[in-house]
C-alpha cells in the first residue's frame, strides 16, 4: 500500500522539480559565478546540500507517516456533547457517524475520499506527499513547508547574487541571459508559493485550526453574525498555546 503511495506522479514531479533546483543551484549557478573549488563556493553549496537534505527527510516522513486513522472501537460521549437536549444530542451523534467507514468520528476527523478512509484532526489531503495530512504528520508537514520555503530562497538568492556579479557586457549571451531570467522566475515563483503556503499554516497554528475547520468556521461566524451574536471556535485555546500544541506534540 505504502509503495503503491510513494509510486505517484506528483511524488516524481517534487523528487525532479528539487533535484533540477538543486543541480542548477550547486553545478551551474554556484559553481559558474565561485567554482566549486573555491572556500566560498564550496560552503555555499555545502550550506544548500544541508537544507536539500533537510527537505527530503522531512518530505519522505510526511510521505510515509500514517496521519492517524481512527481506532475501530472509538464511540462518541453522549454527556461530553456539548449540545444540550436529547434531541439535539443525537443528531450531533448521528453528524459525525461516517456511513462510508461505518464507524464514530470524534471531533475534529473528516473522511478522506481519496485515502478512504477517516482521518484524526484531517487538515487536507496532500496531493504532492500523496497522503493525508493530519494528526500525526501535521508538525511534519509544517516543518516540510520551512524548509522548502528557505531552500527555495536560499537558491533565488543564490540566483540574483550571481546575476549582480556578471559583467554582461563580456558574458552576456543572449540564451545565458534567458536562461538566468528563466531559473529566477522559476525559483521565484516556487519561493512565492511555498511562502505563501507557510504564512497560511502560521495563521491555522496561531488559531488552531485546520483547513477544513477555517472554511466551517466562516460559515458559523456568518451565521452567528446574522443572529447577532460572535462565533469563537472551540479550539483556539491562545496563539501560544495553540503552537506549543503542535509544536509540543508527539
Ligand atoms: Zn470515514
Ligand atoms: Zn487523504
Amino acid at each position: 500500500m505504502k509503495l503503491k503511495r510513494i509510486l505517484s506522479i506528483p511524488i516524481f514531479s517534487v523528487i525532479f522539480v528539487v533535484g533540477f533546483v538543486y543541480y542548477i543551484t550547486v553545478f551551474i549557478f554556484i559553481e559558474d559565478c565561485y567554482g566549486l573549488s573555491s572556500p566560498e563556493g564550496s560552503w555555499k553549496a555545502m550550506i544548500f546540500t544541508l537544507l536539500g537534505a533537510l527537505f527530503s527527510f522531512s518530505f519522505c516522513v510526511c510521505v510515509l507517516t500514517d496521519p492517524g486513522g481512527v481506532p475501530s472501537q472509538f464511540l462518541p460521549d453522549m454527556e461530553e456533547n456539548p449540545v444540550s437536549d436529547q434531541e439535539n444530542k443525537t443528531t450531533a451523534v448521528q453528524q459525525r457517524h461516517c456511513d462510508k467507514c461505518s464507524t464514530y468520528k470524534p471531533p475534529r476527523a473528516h473522511h478522506c475520499r481519496v485515502c478512504r478512509r477517516c482521518v484524526l484532526r484531517m487538515d487536507h489531503h496532500c496531493v504532492w506527499i500523496n497522503n493525508c495530512v493530519g494528526l500525526r504528520n501535521y508538525k511534519a508537514f509544517v516543518v516540510l513547508v520551512v524548509y522548502a520555503t528557505i531552500t527555495c530562497a536560499y537558491s533565488l538568492i543564490t540566483i540574483l547574487c550571481c546575476a549582480l556579479r556578471k559583467d554582461w557586457d563580456f558574458s552576456g549571451r543572449m540564451p545565458l541571459k534567458i536562461f538566468y531570467i528563466t531559473s529566477g522566475m522559476m525559483v521565484l515563483g516556487l519561493t512565492l508559493t511555498m511562502g505563501t503556503l507557510l504564512s497560511w499554516h502560521i495563521y491555522l497554528m496561531a488559531r488552531n485550526m485546520t483547513t477544513i475547520e477555517y472554511y466551517d468556521a466562516k460559515r458559523a461566524a456568518w451565521l452567528a453574525r446574522k443572529s447577532g451574536l460572535s462565533y469563537h471556535h472551540p479550539f483556539d485555546v491562545g496563539t501560544f498555546k495553540n503552537f506549543t500544541l503542535v509544536f509540543l506534540s508527539l
